[in-house]
């Protein structure tokens, strides 16, 4: 396990939210005092996220469904990047692609469009060259893949992968890069602003390491000059439409910190109890259930 700094600030001033996260899992989650950022430190390092990604996430969190059932979630994705799309956009990646749904619905709205899609999961990849007949061009997110492929994608899709990723400025950076002039990016992450379900068994989790706002998260965009068209909070997540723009400082507002404490103080007050009696009920049901 390693300690990080704090990835907006690089300052080390924060107070501890949790040490465990969904499945009990370790999840060291620290919010830091100058700027309210969450994330997770200390933490495996790059190597240790590849084993545990290699040994449990697919168990864990992978969640195969048919396309029928995804249909309206990704639709949504599609209604939302549309009326920021270039009129006939060429090229697509989608980072994180999973299974490439959303691909496939931007390849119905335009038959010609030739997609690429970047995906770790062995299995994910195969679906995605055999079934959907995409171009898998990398398995690792964070890996060089953007080298040669300067200016090239008119649309890029990042959902809930950017607070997966180690280094959230090198990714952005290469999204940035890939994008054509005219090219927009749809990027969302969940919203530590508006958490869902108990913080310590289902919001915090190994797999998550950062966890952002729109405050935080326009931060970390306009620092790798990726200019916001549309950005939106809606339910638990926060989504944008970016496209390349200037590189920028934007501070987050003073009061950040406090507010996202706030946020935690009165989401744990209201979640606590009630998920307490659900697993007192689980239990005793357990129980009753061997007697
Ligand atoms: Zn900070």
């Amino acid at each position: 396990m390693i300690e990080v700094p704090c990835p907006m600030c690089g300052q080390s001033d924060v107070v501890r939210l949790s040490s465990r996260g969904q499945y009990n899992d370790p999840a060291n989650v620290v919010l830091c005092q100058h700027d309210g950022f969450v994330y997770l430190s200390p933490r495996m390092d790059a190597s240790g996220y590849a084993d545990y990604y290699a040994r449990s996430y697919e168990g864990e969190y992978r969640v195969e469904q048919g396309d029928a059932a995804i249909r309206p979630v990704y639709g949504l994705v599609v209604d939302r990047l549309a009326p920021h799309m270039p009129d006939i956009p060429g090229t697509a990646l989608s980072v994180g692609a999973g299974l490439g749904s959303i691909l496939q619905l931007l390849k119905e709205r335009q038959p010609d469009l030739a997609c690429s899609a970047i995906e770790p999961t062995p299995g994910a990849q195969r679906h995605l060259r055999d079934v959907k007949g995409f171009d898998v061009i990398a398995g690792d997110i964070e890996s060089e893949w953007d080298v040669g492929r300067e200016g090239h994608y008119d649309v890029v899709i990042m959902r809930h992968v950017l607070e997966h990723l180690l280094d959230i400025t090198s990714a952005l950076d290469r999204i940035r890069t890939t994008l054509s002039d005219e090219g927009v990016a749809y990027i969302a992450v969940p919203d530590m602003m508006h958490p869902n379900g108990s913080l310590r068994h289902y919001w915090y989790r190994t797999p998550h390491v950062s966890y952002f706002s729109a405050h935080t998260l326009r931060h970390f965009l306009a620092r790798s000059g990726l200019e916001v068209m549309d950005m939106v909070e809606e339910g638990h997540e926060v989504w944008c439409v970016v496209r390349k723009g200037p590189h920028e400082t934007l501070d987050v507002p003073a009061g950040l910190a406090r507010d996202q404490k706030s946020v935690i103080r009165k989401h744990v007050r209201r979640t606590t109890l009630p998920h307490a009696i659900t697993r007192v009920r689980w239990a005793i049901g357990r129980r009753l259930g061997r007697g």
